[in-house]
């Protein structure tokens, strides 16, 4: 089977739209999503549209759980808390109705996804080696999708012999370059974030996972940054969440 997998859109309808038509020309078998459909952007009801039209999973991210009401936003950065409030007047009924259904984690087809971490789903952030190796005591199979930290990067875990420790690399590759998912390893696989990426690349991203060839491989889509900024300007959102999609921060 080959996923499109897709991550944290926040509201970016336009990034949404572009990669949506890079993942049709792909002819993927399913698209999932992990998360944050809303949150930041401008066009919550949209992206949610989008998704519940065309993904066939999706889990519910820190900030589609906190438009809801379901985690507190006490977590929040003033600029997520703005836009958290801002969104939630501008969702219809079936819109949060929709994203007050979904989960953080969900095990379909043998494969862990989790929004945040698997020992966290909603909060944990997977930056280091250090968080990748304690969360392989948390999920039983041998790939974990997780989104959330907006990078698109891989965490390989490799058991030792005595199982006394796990060795963690940390894995990139070139956009349309295929990583392989060795069997004797376990992965957090990220396929970075489609409407507000930060590893400094402005590009949308997201990956398609070939089940079948166990490989992984990250696509970029370029669109139109501006259009989104003027858009969150119009709105009267937070004006460093325009800034920051220019330079991919
Ligand atoms: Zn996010």
């Amino acid at each position: 089977m080959r996923i499109a997998v897709l991550s944290d859109i926040h509201a970016n309808r336009i990034a949404l739209e572009a990669v949506l038509a890079v993942v049709d020309t792909l002819k993927p078998d399913a698209i999932w999503c992990l998360g944050d459909v809303v949150g930041y952007g401008p066009e919550p009801q949209a992206c949610v549209e989008l998704i519940a039209a065309r993904a066939d999973l999706c889990l519910a991210g820190n900030h589609d759980l906190a438009v809801v009401g379901k985690v507190s936003l006490d977590e929040f950065s003033p600029d997520a808390y703005a836009a958290v409030l801002w969104q939630r007047p501008r969702l219809s009924a079936t819109a949060l109705a929709w994203l007050a259904q979904q989960q953080p984690r969900l095990e379909p087809a043998g494969i862990t996804l989790a929004h945040g971490s698997p020992r966290d789903p909603i909060w944990e952030y997977v930056l280091d080696a250090a968080t990748a190796a304690a969360n392989q005591a948390y999920f039983e199979t041998q790939l974990c999708l997780i989104g959330h930290s907006h990078l698109a990067i891989a965490w390989r875990l490799q058991p030792q012999a005595d199982g006394a420790w796990i060795r963690v690399r940390l894995e990139r590759r070139p956009v349309g370059e295929m990583l392989a998912l060795t069997t004797t390893d376990r992965w957090l696989l990220n396929p970075g974030s489609v409407g507000q990426p930060r590893d400094g690349d402005p590009r949308a991203c997201f990956a398609l996972l070939d089940t079948a060839n166990l490989t992984w491989t990250w696509h970029r889509v370029a669109y139109d940054v501006a259009a989104v900024d003027a858009a969150i300007q119009a709105a009267g959102l937070p004006r460093r969440l325009g800034r920051r999609l220019y330079s991919g921060q």
